[in-house]
């Protein structure tokens, strides 16, 4: 059993690393064509970059290979495989909810590390970052890694959810991930600065918390930041 365990987090930790390497590599050649030179001699720390990255995918790796285990050989989860399970609407309205309960942990643990001492300890490795590229999406130092990688591991637990809509989860996680970082705004200006765009978190929201600090704190969504004041508009 405990081999069971052991095998299925280091598979999740592969799974991570792998997907980190694809998106963050995929998105750092498409900068390397929209904006040639933007990367330019930043490779010291893109090299370190990868380095947390690649130390946040076992930490991340971990627990949800823990919980895949469970699910496989003890039926942990509420995670269901029949569509017929739950309406229509209900699997279509879980990724939602998956997202917004990801953003509101996100927003308020990271407003919690930029006081000066969780700051100092954690949060400032994501901030060396100066500024932050394609391959930062998950360069955290551990404590950090760990506050963000128990969310959905934690969710599968309370919000029922098909494989499918959690896969849909995970990719939108790590594509915002990589691209909130990699210092261009890949969607169009009229997404961006429309009705919706107002709402939803794109790299020229992040950029800022990134240039400014004390602003922006959110992940997915605006909506904690606007209620709390601490939202400073797009770069
Ligand atoms: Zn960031
Ligand atoms: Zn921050």
């Amino acid at each position: 059993m405990l081999l069971a365990i052991l095998a299925s987090a280091l598979a999740m930790t592969a799974i991570v690393a792998l997907r980190y390497l694809g998106a963050s590599g995929l998105f750092a050649l498409a900068t390397r064509r929209v904006r040639p030179g933007l990367y330019a001699g930043l490779n010291h720390q893109i090299r370190k970059e990868i380095g947390w990255s690649l130390a946040s995918a076992a930490i991340y790796g971990i627990p949800a290979g823990i919980v895949a285990w469970g699910w496989q050989a003890r039926g942990w989860t509420a995670i269901y495989t029949d569509w017929a399970a739950y309406p229509l609407w209900y699997s279509l309205v879980a990724p939602v909810i998956y997202l917004a309960a990801h953003d509101t942990w996100f927003y308020w643990t990271h407003r919690w590390m930029h006081r000066p001492r969780p700051f100092r300890v954690a949060h400032a490795v994501h901030h060396a970052s100066r500024p932050p590229t394609a391959w930062a999406a998950m360069s955290f130092h551990p404590i950090e890694a760990l506050t963000g990688a128990v969310v959905i591991p934690a969710l599968v637990f309370v919000v029922p959810i098909h494989p499918a809509m959690l896969a849909l989860v995970l990719t939108v996680m790590t594509v915002m991930g990589v691209t909130n970082h990699m210092g261009w705004e890949m969607f169009p200006r009229a997404l961006v600065h429309s009705r919706a765009g107002n709402w939803l978190i794109t790299a020229s929201h992040h950029q800022r918390h990134h240039d400014l600090y004390r602003c922006n704190y959110g992940l997915y969504f605006r909506f904690w930041d606007k209620l709390c004041g601490t939202d400073r508009g797009l770069a």
